[in-house]
């Protein structure tokens, strides 16, 4: 089944959000099969990123990276990509709808709160460079109730 990578930021952290993201995720149905705290380097929020190396704000947002420990997770169901976008709004969170995680929590773009993969492609890179020793292979029993 389709997976992202969704990583909750250092301001996330900081300002306490980690609990209400993943209630977020788990209450609509998606499964948590990768989960850690981490600090990474600048190497390596270099290369999380690095699709952006070109962009003015390239440096910022590596500061901001590795700021502080991020919660890496990977969320696996349904459409979960685009669906995760969703639940997390627009990149600036002044465009994002509330409701949305950055509509409800973020006010400025360089400190939106969370990561979510664009594609499953991505996600697929994304996961590889964040967890390369694996995933739980967990299975819910809730499946049943969650898919027809
Ligand atoms: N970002 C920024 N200034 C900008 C655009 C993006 O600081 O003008 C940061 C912001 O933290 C964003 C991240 O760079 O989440 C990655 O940008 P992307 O366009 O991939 O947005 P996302 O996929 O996170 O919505
Ligand atoms: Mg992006």
């Amino acid at each position: 089944m389709e997976q992202s990578f969704i990583m909750i930021k250092p301001d996330g952290v900081q300002r306490g959000l980690i609990g209400e993201i993943i209630s977020r995720f788990e209450k609509k149905g998606f499964y948590l099969k990768g989960l850690k705290m981490v600090t990474v380097e600048k190497s390596f929020a270099e290369k999380h990123y690095e699709d952006l190396s070109a962009k003015p704000f390239f440096a910022g947002l590596v500061d901001y990276i590795v700021s502080g420990p991020v919660v890496a997770m990977v969320w696996e169901g349904k459409g979960v990509v685009l669906t995760g976008r969703k639940i997390i709004g627009a990149t600036n969170p002044a465009e994002s709808a509330p409701g949305t995680i950055r509509g409800d929590y973020a006010i400025v773009v360089g400190r939106n709160v969370i990561h979510g993969s664009d594609s499953v492609e991505s996600a697929r890179k994304e996961i590889a460079l964040w967890f390369p020793e694996g995933i739980s292979a967990w299975q819910s029993n809730a499946h049943s109730w969650i898919y027809e």
